[in-house]
């Protein structure tokens, strides 16, 4: 037999994030790269999880997740999102935000069709796109604020245009959309008759006293968005692969049947201890922000003193630092020099643009143990000789 890879794969790389861990790991540096989440997971989450599998909570759960978690869910999206939800049958629990991502787009997109993306975008987001033979189509948002401009979208928006992309807060800009710039993509969205299919997986990692506005709950989006939040950033369980999509009936019954399809479920056990995390001490929310917050200002602090110009993050766990004038001939060899001279890996910004001005960062990931934050700037210090 003649072994030949699939078109769909054509030009899917695996990404420049896996490259750097792999580089990191070689080198024994510290990882700033990839977004591990690698701080402890609260206790009540992990000891709850542990009790459903000593309690035989092992086997599949309904195919949209366990009462429990929904209806945490549907508790917890009413208090945080302003939306107003039925959890038996608005609400389908997925193999991490990006299992929602996948069924999303599997369920309301044909080949062909095109997704509007907006850049900077999470790599993820364009491979998944790629995968399922569908046509991203990019609008460059600039910086430093990245503001959304109506004239552009418009612009941007073509004849097989069924889709656009919000992720907000953004990796890797860190970027929340405003309630004006939501109120644009309702307009157009509207206009073109879109779907509009969200990423708030970062939706608990906000500064500077900034709320974190869901999409879905402004204008008349609601009823043409799919709202995906998750796990694996607000509890620190990258591993668990745990999030969700929310939407109208019509359009979570169609991303259920996916999901059924795809997955058959989202871990058991582990639905149990999302659920009492969801359910927990609101004050664990406060104190995410706070603690995101001193370690945002570390690094932008130990950035800027390397003579790295970091963007300073609204929100997320990462920031994006201005290169542009360090003479390096590309994003890569940027963070490939960064990571030899000081041992700290970043991933090159040319992984989140399509355009050539990815070339101009370097993406750092802040969501570290402070010891091992403050030994990675101190590290940095040594671009300066
Ligand atoms: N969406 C964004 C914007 C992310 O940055 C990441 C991880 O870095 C994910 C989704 C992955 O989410 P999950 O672990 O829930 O699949």
């Amino acid at each position: 037999m003649t072994f030949k890879l699939a078109n769909r794969l054509a030009g899917l790389q695996p990404s420049d994030i896996r490259h750097m861990t792999r580089e990191c790991e070689r080198l024994g540096g510290i990882n700033l790269g990839q977004g591990l989440g690698d701080l402890a997971a609260p206790a009540l989450v992990r000891e709850t999880a542990i009790q459903a599998i000593q309690n035989g909570d092992n086997t599949y759960t309904q195919s949209e997740g366990i009462v429990p978690l929904r209806k945490a869910i549907a508790d917890k999206v009413r208090q945080d999102n302003n939306l107003e939800v039925d959890f038996a049958t608005e609400i389908v629990v997925t193999n991490g935000t990006t299992g929602a991502f996948a069924a999303t787009l599997a369920a309301f997109l044909n080949p062909g069709d095109g997704i509007l993306i907006l850049e900077p975008y999470y790599g993820y987001h364009l491979n998944t796109i790629l995968l399922n033979s569908l046509e991203p189509q990019f609008l460059t948002l600039a910086a430093p604020e990245f503001n959304l401009v109506e004239a552009d979208l418009r612009n941007a928006i073509r004849a097989n245009t069924k889709a656009i992309i919000v992720c907000t807060p953004s990796n890797p800009s860190g970027k929340m959309f405003s309630v004006e710039e939501l109120l644009i993509i309702d307009r157009i969205a509207e206009e073109f008759d879109l779907l509009v299919i969200t990423d708030e997986i970062y939706e608990h990692i906000t500064y500077d006293d900034r709320r974190h506005v869901s999409p879905a709950s402004i204008g008349n989006l609601k009823k043409r968005t799919v709202s995906i939040m998750g796990f694996s950033k607000t509890f620190s369980i990258t591993g668990w692969r745990l999030g969700y999509a929310v939407a109208d009936a019509p359009l979570a019954k169609a991303i259920n049947l996916v999901n059924d399809l795809l997955y058959v479920c989202a871990p058991a056990p582990l639905q149990f201890g999302t659920a009492a995390g969801l359910t927990g001490d609101r004050e664990f929310f406060h104190s995410l922000k706070h603690e995101y917050q001193r370690k945002r200002d570390i690094i932008c602090e130990g950035l800027e003193r390397a003579g790295l110009q970091p963007l300073l993050p609204q929100g997320a766990y990462y920031v994006l630092a201005d290169i542009s004038n360090l003479g390096y001939t590309s994003a890569k060899a940027a963070a490939l020099a960064v990571l030899e001279k000081t041992g700290v890996a970043s991933i090159p910004g040319s992984a989140f643009f399509h355009s050539a001005a990815g070339e101009n960062y370097l993406r750092f990931c802040f969501a570290k143990d402070d010891a091992t934050l403050k030994t990675a700037v101190d590290r940095l210090q040594l671009l300066r000789q």
